[in-house]
């Protein structure tokens, strides 16, 4: 098949052409070639038939001259006999060697070509025949034949048969022609096809798929169906590219981009991509630098406040200790009145040293929470109870209420929970005026599914703007400047109470209306008993 395939032309028209072409030589040879030995054979078995037959005839009446010895009948005999006849000569033989003979003069010039000629004498042998009469011999009768005559015959014949076989022979291919070149030229029209694929629509490729002979429709629907998909891939691509030429001009103006249909661009690109992620990463490194060197000063910061204030503490005490001692003996009640005045001004100036102690220690990381059994009842009673005074002396209602099914004992930091009570019912009496302040812890369960002790401090006082809700928990921050003047603080003690509270895992909120009150919630891990029996 190879062998054939490499013979063959390669298109497949001039392929389908000489393969017909050969095949409908082969027919009409053949045919040619049969006609032309049926035709022979037939053509030399009627000249030996009509030999035979002509010399039976002519025998009988050479046999009757011969036997008077009418030589002179003999010869018109033979005479007439080849007359216009395939012989060429007739001739009757005595015994004595005499001959009589008679030729065919009418013989015109020879067309068979020699090799036709030949052949044909090769085929056609002289008929003789004894002339005898009652036993006795008188001699032979000897009839040649015409061979020009016959072959010329059969080479008239085969010249038709030949001219016939060409003529046929060209009118088919010549049939076949037109139809294979319409039928198979649709396939040339693919580029058409490509032409109209670059342009735009496929419509005129759908009309041409449906002109195309059964066997190629397939091929050219995927192939329409190919082009489509990656027309449409190309366009989606071109469109990434697009926008992502755009991201890069926007973020490196000074890349030169105009040139965008450069055959290059998607390597331009990949380098100015790579260029950008470079120089991010070398910005991000250094940010990241910057970042742990802040950190670093940071904390920094926070230790040298901690040991500062450590250190101002030392003597603070001494003042205070000094003061109370002084105010034991003996003064004037001028002397009485500063004295007090150093005593409540060093009170005061303490608690602001021991916020910022604990802000600094949490700020420097070295507020260690602790993870031990406690009863929040307790720890609940003794806060209320060292609060009490300072309610009571502005005449406000100050109550704690448990939800019976907390557990009597968890596990915790009872001292960060005391100190975050303190900050917060400290605030809750501070900012109120009338009314009450209510401290509640119950069961609930966080969006997580875990379950949480939240605390609640509730107050009737002045309330927070909304506006302020959020900022009341940074460091230092007060919800109006006026708030210090009045109330005194140092804005601490909700941003230390939120970082308590995180680093025991909670999360603490605040819902105000301003001139109705406050609730400030908080919630702790419940630290079940199995907590407690994993820390003990
Ligand atoms: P301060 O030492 O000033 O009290 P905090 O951090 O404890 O600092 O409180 C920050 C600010 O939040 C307060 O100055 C006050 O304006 C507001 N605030 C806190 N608690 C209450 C409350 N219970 N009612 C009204 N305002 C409050």
């Amino acid at each position: 098949m190879n062998l054939l395939d490499r013979f063959l032309p390669q298109s497949l028209v001039a392929r389908v052409y000489a393969l017909y072409s050969a095949a409908l030589l082969l027919f009409v040879g053949g045919g040619l070639g049969l006609f032309y030995q049926y035709q022979f054979i037939q053509e030399i078995e009627d000249a030996q038939q009509s030999a035979t037959m002509l010399v039976e005839l002519a025998a009988q009446t050479v046999a009757d001259s011969a036997v008077i010895g009418d030589y002179d009948t003999i010869k018109r005999t033979l005479a007439k006999s080849i007359l216009r006849s395939q012989f060429a000569a007739a001739a009757f033989i005595d015994l004595t060697g005499g001959i009589i003979k008679s030729e065919n003069t009418a013989t015109s010039a020879p067309q068979a070509p020699a090799w036709l000629r030949d052949q044909v004498a090769g085929r056609l042998y002289e008929v003789n025949r004894n002339i005898s009469v009652g036993g006795k011999d008188y001699g032979v009768l000897r009839l040649s034949f015409a061979v020009d005559n016959i072959a010329d015959g059969l080479w008239q014949l085969i010249r038709l048969a030949l001219a016939l076989a060409l003529v046929s022979f060209i009118g088919g291919v010549v049939v076949i022609w037109f139809p294979l070149k319409r039928w198979l030229g649709t396939l040339d029209r693919v580029l058409t096809f490509d032409h109209d694929f670059q342009s735009d629509g496929s419509s005129a490729a759908a009309a041409l798929v449906a002109d195309v002979p059964l066997e190629f429709r397939h091929t050219f629907e995927v192939l329409h169906r190919t082009a489509t998909s990656l027309r449409k891939e190309l366009e989606s691509r071109e469109a990434a590219l697009t926008s992502l030429r755009g991201v890069v001009a926007g973020l490196l103006p000074d890349v030169g981009m105009a040139d965008g249909h450069a055959s290059n661009d998607i390597a331009v690109l990949s380098e100015t991509v790579a260029k950008l992620v470079n120089e991010r990463e070398a910005s991000r490194h250094e940010l990241e630098q910057a970042k742990f060197a802040a950190e670093a000063a940071s904390r920094a910061k926070s230790e040298f406040l901690a040991n500062m204030s450590h250190e101002i503490r030392t003597p603070m005490n001494g003042i205070i200790g000094m003061t109370e001692l002084a105010l034991d003996t003996d003064l004037t009640a001028e002397q009485r009145e500063f004295i007090g005045i150093v005593q409540t001004s060093a009170n005061s100036l303490l608690i602001v040293i021991n916020d910022i102690l604990d802000f600094s220690k949490i700020e420097a990381g070295k507020l260690a929470i602790e993870a031990i059994p406690y009863q929040p009842r307790e720890t609940l009673d003794s806060t209320l109870q060292a609060l009490a005074l300072r309610a009571t002396e502005k005449k406000l209602r100050l109550s704690g209420w448990i939800a019976p099914e907390v557990p009597q004992a968890l596990v915790g930091d009872p001292m960060r929970l005391r100190q975050i009570l303190l900050n917060l019912i400290g605030n809750a009496i501070k900012f109120t005026d009338h009314g009450e302040v209510l401290v509640t812890a119950k069961p609930t369960r966080e969006a997580n599914g875990t379950t949480m002790l939240q605390w609640t401090v509730k107050d009737t006082g002045i309330g927070i703007a909304a506006d302020k809700l959020d900022h009341i928990f940074s460091a230092f921050a007060q919800a109006d400047g006026s708030t210090t003047r009045k109330y005194g603080g140092t804005g601490l003690g909700l941003a230390i109470t939120l970082r308590l509270v995180e680093l025991m895992q909670g999360r603490l909120w605040a819902e105000s209306e301003p001139g109705q009150g406050s609730a400030f919630h908080f919630t702790l891990p419940l630290g079940d008993d199995e907590a407690a029996a994993h820390h003990a």
